[in-house]
């Protein structure tokens, strides 16, 4: 960074993206927020570290998007609308000013397209790896938050778009780093947050949140935080055109869309009553929303083939501390 400290950085770079007036230009301590009376404050959290979640080859303004993205898919899983976000930047001596600045262009695209604004955060130097970790804030009316914890037994589950194509995305990104074009490398590099599908399932859904580490793995999230079992039909769960050619190919399997990450879809349960409305929902945003199975009394996940009998999986998702 040669010739930059981080004051002339976060002024030149990030304030003005700090736009909201809550964040004082970022030319104070902290920044202060009215919210609503009536409504609730709904806050994330998601880091984002070089060689784990991204390869480092992508184009920083691509980086910062994904960042503010997956944090927004949080939001959405929340039935929260976006208020505000924070920002930390841990970056190598050698981050040269360029990658800043097409990094902070990236966020003030998406910030806007989003409608939220920067409101703070943090600017270190690190002899370790490039680290990015953003903060996001949302709010709903009070009480009204989605949950993991609300399905029933005789629920239906519903998954949004398509489920594989994040991690036939990172595949294609790793083997061809330079086609960020194609609809799969897309997928994993900007996925699309549902907003406005979380925002329409308060009320609807009784149980929501986002898939970002593999389908079958967090079914088991909403199982276990409602103390039901998740029965889901492999055969039902929607797979893009693209990615149903690879299939059809050999060149990937079921398991694999079924267990991998970076899908940021919602998935969430909805009482039999909803469906109807579910369906008119699915029109209304021109997002497709498919029943993938149902809830019953028990725990865990059964995932089932079309014979009904259940498959097994050797990994349900993506863990940071396993080797698997
Ligand atoms: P500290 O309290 O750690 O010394 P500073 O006083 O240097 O933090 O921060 C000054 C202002 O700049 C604060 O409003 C802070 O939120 C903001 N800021 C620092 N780094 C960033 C960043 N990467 N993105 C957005 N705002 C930042
Ligand atoms: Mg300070």
């Amino acid at each position: 960074m040669a010739g930059m400290d981080e004051f002339s950085l976060i002024a030149r770079y990030f304030a003005p993206l700090a736009t909201h007036a809550g964040a004082l230009h970022l030319r104070d301590d902290a920044a202060v927020l009215d919210i609503p009376a009536d409504r609730q404050l709904v806050i994330t959290k998601d880091a984002m570290v070089r060689g784990v979640h991204f390869v480092g080859t992508e184009a920083p303004s691509l980086i910062a998007r994904k960042l503010l993205r997956v944090n927004l898919s949080d939001l959405a899983a929340k039935g929260a609308e976006p208020l505000v976000y924070f920002l930390a930047l841990m970056l190598p001596k050698e981050t040269n000013e360029r990658w800043i600045a097409e990094f902070a262009a990236g966020l003030g695209q998406d910030q806007e397209a989003f409608g939220m604004a920067l409101a703070g955060g943090d600017t270190t130097a690190t002899q370790g790896e490039l680290c990015l970790s953003l903060t996001a804030l949302g709010t709903v009316p009070k009480g009204t938050t989605l949950r993991r914890s609300g399905a029933g037994a005789g629920d239906g589950v519903y998954v949004s778009g398509s489920i594989g194509d994040g991690t036939l995305g990172l595949r294609a990104t790793r083997a061809r780093p330079e086609d960020t074009a194609s609809y799969l490398a897309g997928r994993y590099l900007l996925p699309e947050p549902r907003l406005a599908l979380g925002t329409a399932l308060r009320g609807i859904a009784s149980a929501a949140m986002d898939i970002s580490d593999g389908l079958v793995q967090d079914a088991g999230h909403i199982a276990a935080a409602s103390g039901v079992q998740i029965i889901l039909e492999a055969e039902s769960v929607p797979f893009s055109p693209e990615a149903r050619d690879l299939l059809s190919q050999g060149n990937a399997t079921r398991e694999e869309f079924l267990t991998g990450g970076d899908d940021y879809e919602l998935l969430f349960t909805a009482p039999e009553t909803a469906s109807a409305e579910i369906e008119q929902l699915s029109a209304a945003l021109r997002l497709p929303i498919t029943r993938i199975g149902h809830v019953k009394e028990g725990s865990g996940v059964k995932l089932l083939d079309k014979e009904g009998a259940e498959i097994m999986l050797v990994r349900t998702g993506y863990r940071h501390f396993s080797d698997a």
